[in-house]
């Protein structure tokens, strides 16, 4: 399953408080669900230049691609390296945006969404 509204679930992801606990581990708390927080695991696949991810929430287990969890997950991470990131259901959209462009999935399974990766904003300089 892909989100249809996946700017929704985007500015939704950004208000979960996530925390990375292993080399590719992030613990996400969930806002509405129960047990109240998320297990994400993601995983580089360079071989198809693809982000392989996977989540305990209810969306992730019935084959759902990015989740508000996966998301926060993604986002943590790219703010790590200053990059922020946004997400498309299509690789046109994605492409027009003229920024490095990954294929998210799940892992044995060819759905997914597009995110492009761009160098987040320098922060204005405090007067
Ligand atoms: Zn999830």
């Amino acid at each position: 399953m892909i989100p249809k509204h996946i700017k929704k679930v985007q500015t939704r992801s950004r208000k979960l408080h996530a925390r990375q606990v292993g080399r590719q581990t992030i613990v996400v708390d969930s806002a509405t669900e129960a047990p109240g927080r998320h297990i994400v695991t993601v995983r580089w696949d360079p071989t198809h230049g693809r982000i392989v991810t996977t989540c305990t929430c209810n969306w992730s287990n019935h084959n759902g691609v990015a989740c508000t969890h996966v998301m926060a997950a993604l986002e943590l991470l790219a703010g790590k390296k200053g990059r922020r990131l946004s997400y498309w259901l299509t690789e046109d959209e994605a492409r027009r945006q003229r920024h490095k462009r990954l294929f998210l999935t799940r892992g044995g399974d060819t759905k997914g969404v597009w995110v492009t990766s761009r160098p987040a904003k320098a922060h204005p300089r405090a007067a």
